[in-house]
């Protein structure tokens, strides 16, 4: 058994869209981000590569390479799946995650976010924990996720 975690952060500002869990939200502001900013994939990610001892996210998709610009997180998320396997990953057990986003209200999407993230890495939806929760009125201009992960290794 193995564990491993994920955080990751982005601004969000008026006129982009916002991702998270793979899920477009409606929202007024989205994500600064080279791809799509979807904050809770971005955690998850580093949360498998953490489990497996490879480093981190912008290893593998730099933000600086056009390979990545604008790219569906999801994606970024099969990629990281594909590279965990390949060390080594036999399942994962579990993910379990925060999500820290001031507006809008997260409560009605985060069953579509828990179906999405489970087919993705192969896990049925139980296994699949979402928290979301504001900053109180803090960091307004963030979106933030944390993700912890229990997976088996060979
Ligand atoms: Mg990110």
């Amino acid at each position: 058994m193995r564990i491993g975690i994920g955080y990751d952060l982005h601004k969000i500002e008026e006129g982009r869209r916002l991702f998270l869990g793979g899920v477009e939200i409606p929202s007024e502001r989205g994500a600064i981000a080279h791809s799509d900013g979807d904050v809770l994939l971005h955690a998850i990610c580093d949360a498998v590569l953490g489990a497996c001892a490879l480093g981190d996210i912008g290893k593998y998709f730099p933000d600086t390479s056009e390979k990545y610009k604008d790219i569906k997180s999801l994606k970024l998320l099969k990629e990281t799946v594909v590279l965990a396997t390949e060390s080594g990953l036999k399942k994962i057990i579990n993910v379990d995650t925060v999500v820290v986003c001031d507006e809008p209200k997260l409560a009605p999407y985060i069953e579509e976010m828990k179906k999405t993230i489970s087919e993705v890495l192969e896990i049925s939806i139980g296994a699949v924990g979402i928290k979301a929760t504001t900053s109180e009125g803090t960091a307004p201009g963030v979106a933030s996720s944390y993700a912890v992960i229990l997976i088996e290794k060979a």
